[in-house]
């Protein structure tokens, strides 16, 4: 019998009007390689694919040679994901079709009508669904991501040390899965160390690095500690929660064991918003201060800001980047985005509930560059701040002086990777258009690409099949809709409701919708 062959793509809709992939952005996902590796590689033949590395997916060839598709993506890619599908059962009738991630879990019913399996579980589950298609027999001894099947590089890195978040701030579709913090044990994390050979820079993937017993975390520093002595790596990173920043002897660890810095969640310098982010960890200490004194240890630290208009008003937001801006201490944000009520989170069933969504709006716009709900300013203002935060918001004449005294403060601080990222920061906040300025497929360079709406900005290419597809596979290019015409919860998710809303059966029949939809 010939090994299955396994196609394994990372779904993704580039915001770039060239949707061209966006390769030198860090981090980069590693989830196609972390499913690849839970299948014993003498057991398959696997292919990976990365869209939101290399854009949009169009090597039909390799959709033909598949026996199984398989697809992961974050929230937004819903969309995506039912495109491929029909690409892949158009060249390949025969080909069978599994999803995962975190829609599987917001959008179970909804999933079940494009995708053979629907995927709730966690990427142990891709070993089940390949049992099922080809008999028993294909997980992996000792799983490890498959960095092999990944494009080669000696730059950075990427592992995992824990699934899961132990916080649920209201926005993070962490919170709408709502799954329990899980550390991997040492053993694993040395095993993607070694497998993905030396790195300049190895960065830790988890969304708390500092998560779970502080015994593991002491024993997840001395085993860095000992691969860098070791030269297994020439420095590390990873992603932690403010409370890390709490006691100064994590960071005294951390730099010992060679780490080079750090990306929190900040998201805002208002203790107003954050406690509206139910983002409590922030709270502990001025999140100025924890950028401060990261930096004056030795270790860079990134961050972004996350602005909700309907809680804060345009002049608040522009007075916070002015006042980073103005401050040479600290790192400029690495991005800006407004609050994404994604599916399923807290932030999305409260803005539905008051009845704060604009009409009409799609999963393709939630990208953090479109207004989906009523703002606090004139919603003119709200449109005409989003183009400006994709023009920039602060003046380069400011960013510049802001490279420039950082660099003369922490240039005999901070090792030569960690100056040149905390100074990348001017050149992400002076040419924001560099990572989204469009969609693919619009005529580019006029200010009208975009219109920041959500329901009214263009969806682009990717939603324009590129060969002939049957009838029945058009419904694929449709974009989801979030809302109706009225700012309510559309049709097509009442189905879902349970989960994106957290009611019981019972509270689904008392949505006016689901009423209408369930008489004969
Ligand atoms: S700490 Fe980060 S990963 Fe955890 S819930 Fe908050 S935003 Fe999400």
């Amino acid at each position: 019998m010939p090994n299955p062959r396994i196609l394994i793509l990372n779904c993704y809709s580039d915001n770039h009007r060239g949707a061209r992939g966006n390769p030198w952005i860090v981090p980069q996902s590693i989830a196609p390689a972390v499913l690849a590796g839970m299948l014993e590689p003498a057991r398959v033949d696997v292919r990976l694919a990365c869209e939101f590395r290399n854009g949009p997916f169009d090597d039909f060839s390799v959709l033909q040679w598949a026996d199984l598709l398989v697809l992961t993506g974050l929230n937004p890619t819903f969309d995506r994901m039912k495109q491929v599908t029909a690409y892949a059962r158009t060249v390949n009738p025969g080909i069978v079709v599994a999803m995962g991630g975190s829609l599987a879990r917001m959008l179970p019913n909804l999933s079940r009508r494009y995708f053979d399996y629907v995927c709730s579980g966690d990427v142990e589950q891709i070993v089940s669904v390949v049992d099922a298609v080809f008999g028993p027999g294909h997980a992996a001894d000792r799983p490890v991501p498959r960095y092999d099947l990944m494009p080669g590089t000696r730059i950075i890195g990427y592992a995992e040390a824990s699934r899961n978040c132990n916080f649920r701030c209201s926005f993070c579709s962490m919170t709408a899965e709502d799954r329990e913090f899980m550390a991997y044990d040492l053993d694993y994390v040395r095993r993607q160390i070694d497998a993905m050979g030396y790195r300049q820079c190895v960065m830790l993937l988890d969304q708390n690095f500092f998560g779970g017993p502080r015994a593991y975390f002491k024993a997840r520093m001395a085993l860095l500690k000992e691969m860098f002595k070791q030269r297994k790596f020439g420095g590390w990173a990873a992603l932690v929660t403010a409370d890390f920043f709490r006691d100064a002897d994590n960071v005294r660890l951390a730099r010992e064991s060679g780490c080079i810095g750090f990306f929190s969640g900040v998201e805002s310098l208002s203790r107003t918003q954050i406690t509206a982010f139910n983002k409590k960890q922030n709270l502990v200490l001025p999140q100025e201060e924890i950028i401060r004194s990261c930096l004056e240890a030795g270790l860079v630290f990134h961050y972004g800001l996350i602005f909700d208009l309907v809680d804060r008003t345009i002049e608040e937001c522009l007075a916070e980047t002015e006042l980073i801006v103005a401050n040479p201490r600290i790192t400029l944000p690495s991005f800006l985005s407004f609050a994404i009520p994604m599916l399923g989170t807290p932030l999305f069933r409260n803005r539905l509930r008051e009845g704060l969504f604009l009409p009409n709006v799609r999963l393709r716009d939630m990208d953090g560059r479109s207004i989906m709900c009523h703002p606090i300013d004139h919603i003119g203002d709200a449109i005409a701040f989003a183009a400006r935060m994709d023009k920039g918001l602060l003046s380069k004449r400011k960013l510049v002086a802001h490279a420039w005294q950082f660099f003369r403060h922490y240039r005999g601080k901070l090792s030569n990777w960690g100056l040149l990222s905390g100074m990348g920061n001017a050149w992400t906040m002076s040419y924001p258009r560099f990572g989204s300025n469009g969609r693919d497929g619009i005529r580019p360079g006029r200010d009208g690409c975009r219109s920041y709406l959500a329901g009214s900005e263009q969806t682009g290419s990717l939603y324009r099949p590129r060969i002939r597809i049957p009838e029945r596979y058009r419904v694929h290019f449709e974009p989801l809709c979030v809302t109706d015409r009225n700012g309510e919860l559309h049709d097509d998710l009442i189905d879902d409701a349970a989960s994106l809303l957290h009611l019981t059966t019972r509270e689904v029949e008392t949505i006016p919708a689901y009423n209408a939809i369930a008489m004969p």
